[in-house]
């Protein structure tokens, strides 16, 4: 079996109300996807992060520049050694970023296929199901205004609750008194319902204010306290853990085993936050899935992507050991974005959706989910 062709697609569609996370104000959904064709007919899929103000052209041009002439010819089942090769021939000017989204696109596209000539969901492939199922997670709470808006987001916590998402993560950052009154707001509107809650600044701060918000949280107890600092800051990320009783997350702009060997051995952490589109794909996630067990760190996922995304995290999500085992064990759980999305939806034929706050585990060949074309043609760039 060998691969003959690689695709690639940027997909954008501007947004009818734009909205802000502490990083600016997004105004379009985008996706990189790849399709990876084979010489006997079967075709895998995968996507590469495309972060909200990130330009999906740029992952599109590592794919269509750099990697797809390493791929080509090549048996897709080689995950591993692909993998290697991709990483190495770009090593001098890729590691991070858009370059190693790039690779976790093409990744997840061989490992749909394998699944699909095995005819199995990609997670028999990775080990097995931990899990059939996840609970899902509302990701939501961004900023219409940017700030002053904690009453809103109290009924938006309603919202989450009533529709069956019953945890929830609040996007912060917007300046530490406003995200204080928010807080206060969102518990307030949910008074006595069980709510699991995280908050996330998107690194918004340094270690001060960070460790300030933290404190005036903790009443909360947290599920956890998401990029408190930005990612070159390990030394700042372990203060603030140390300075506070919240576990800590973060990851989601962290790459590969190298990437991760740093957050983790320095005890950045407490939870791990792969990307599987921004991390390396299967292969990296597997690697730094070994990394995390044997540093007693759980991992829970980041997905912001299209359907693609989505079910390549589930297929991961499944095969997660937990990190510190016991009959109530902390599970990972589904990150379910709330924010607009006009083709994610769309994209294939059975849209990835939550019943009563679970998400089933595609049980089907590979990703588990059948591509729309035509969508793919109405957004392209
Ligand atoms: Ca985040």
């Amino acid at each position: 079996m060998k691969i003959t062709e690689v695709k690639s697609y940027a997909l954008r569609s501007p947004l009818d109300q734009p909205f802000a996370f502490s990083q600016g104000w997004v105004r379009q959904r985008s996706a990189t996807l790849v399709e990876v064709v084979t010489d006997e007919g079967i075709v895998g899929w995968g996507e590469a992060f495309a972060q909200g103000l990130e330009p999906p052209e740029i992952a599109r041009a590592v794919i269509e520049s750099a990697l797809q002439p390493l791929v080509i010819g090549a048996d897709p089942l080689d995950t591993e050694v692909l993998w290697h090769r991709m990483y190495h021939q770009t090593r001098d000017y890729g590691r991070k970023g858009s370059v190693v989204a790039a690779i976790s696109a093409i990744d997840i596209a061989l490992w749909d296929i394998a699944g699909k000539v095995r005819g199995v969901p990609t997670y028999r492939l990775l080990g097995g199901a931990f899990r059939t199922r996840v609970q899902a997670y509302a990701t939501g709470f961004y900023r219409i205004r940017g700030q002053g808006e904690a009453s809103r987001l109290g009924e938006e916590a309603v919202r989450h609750y009533e529709a069956g998402l019953t945890a929830m993560k609040v996007k912060l950052g917007y300046g530490v008194d406003d995200d204080i009154a928010v807080m206060g707001e969102v518990t307030r509107a949910l008074g006595e319902r069980s709510v699991p809650l995280m908050v996330d600044t998107n690194h918004a701060y340094g270690v001060a204010e960070a460790i300030r918000l933290g404190r005036a949280l903790e009443p909360y107890h947290l599920r956890w306290y998401e990029e408190p600092v930005v990612p070159e800051d390990i030394a700042g990320y372990r203060e603030v853990r140390q300075a506070l009783s919240i576990p800590i997350a973060g990851g989601e702009n962290e790459h590969t085993l190298f990437g991760f060997r740093e957050l983790l051995g320095q005890r950045a952490v407490d939870i791990a936050q792969p990307d599987i589109g921004s991390a390396g794909g299967f292969t990296a996630c597997r690697h730094i899935l070994a990394l995390a067990q044997a540093h007693g760190v759980q991992v829970n996922p980041h997905v912001w992507g299209s359907a693609i995304a989505q079910a390549a995290s589930l297929q991961l999500i499944a095969a997660i050991p937990v990190a510190h085992h016991s009959v109530f064990a902390a599970e990972p759980i589904f990150e379910y974005d709330r924010s607009a999305h006009p083709f994610r939806q769309h994209l294939v034929e059975h849209p990835i959706q939550h019943v009563n706050g679970w998400v089933e585990i595609p049980p089907g060949p590979g990703l588990g989910v059948t591509v729309d074309r035509s969508v793919i043609d109405r957004y392209r760039v």
